[in-house]
């Protein structure tokens, strides 16, 4: 067991997918009343943030996201170099959504919160770790986060004001996240996302040859089973994604009406 599971925090709390699943389940309820795919999309921003930002104690407050839908290869994408949440606008675009389709469109939102959390919670732990006891400004410390870690400048500046605290349980669980994307396991890490993409990249092409009458099935099934072990067994099991993943599930529970 790792140590995001035992001790569970922000986004990870059982209550609080349960409160995020109760706002999901009130914006799909009124789902086709909104004008248009940028209403649906402002109501999941007002959703997503209020579990991040607004709803919580200011020790634990996560910077806002900006979310924005549009047409992408995967279902969402979070980017700590512009604190935004993309959106692939397949599901937002509709007027209806089946249960399974809103359960899709819930657990995307909430997977990509939690990096915005994961992130903020490395961009604290840089600022305890970089911050010296005389004589630097909050920008200087900044600078400094930003400079390591690409997250946007803005954000780097909060996470300055309030470094994680030296002992305390988010210092490990931080570590942990810090160490697989900036620190010893980002070579592995840059890899097992790259090889996602490129094998995904060759299905497509596969596809499109065989459609073309110049490839096989068999070439297809190959580059089927490639790109699913890139995902399934590397990339979903990188510490960062895995976290994710776990919350994800639990939402799918909670839309489904099932134990949380
Ligand atoms: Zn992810």
């Amino acid at each position: 067991m790792t140590l995001p599971v035992m001790f569970r925090f922000g986004l990870a709390r059982k209550s609080e997918i349960r409160t995020y699943v109760r706002g999901a389940k009130t914006v799909f309820s009124r789902w086709a009343r909104y004008a248009n795919k940028n209403a649906r999309v402002a109501a999941l921003r007002t959703l997503i943030n209020s579990r991040l930002n607004t709803s919580r104690p200011s020790a634990e407050k996560v910077p806002p996201c900006t979310v924005v839908a549009r047409p992408i290869a995967a279902d969402g994408q979070f980017s700590y170099t512009t604190w935004q949440i993309e959106l692939n606008d397949s599901l937002v675009s509709r007027q209806r959504l089946t249960q399974k389709q809103q359960a899709s469109l819930a657990n995307t939102i909430y997977h990509e919160a939690r990096h915005a959390e994961q992130w903020f919670m490395m961009a604290r732990y840089y600022a305890l770790r970089k911050k010296k006891r005389q004589g630097q400004t909050i920008d200087q410390l900044a600078g400094i986060i930003h400079q390591e870690t690409s997250i946007k400048r803005d954000i780097a500046k909060k996470a300055a004001e309030k470094p994680l605290v030296e002992g305390s349980v988010e210092v490990g669980i931080a570590y942990g996240w810090k160490a697989s994307f900036y620190g010893t396991g980002k070579a592995k890490n840059r890899r097992v996302r790259k090889a996602v993409d490129s094998t995904y990249a060759a299905y497509v092409r596969a596809k499109q040859a065989k459609a073309q009458g110049r490839g096989t099935q068999q070439a297809v099934r190959q580059a089927a089973i490639a790109y699913n072990n890139a995902w399934n067994k590397y990339y979903q099991e990188l510490p960062e994604e895995a976290d994710a993943y776990r919350q994800e599930r639990a939402v799918v529970r909670g839309i489904k009406g099932q134990r949380i």
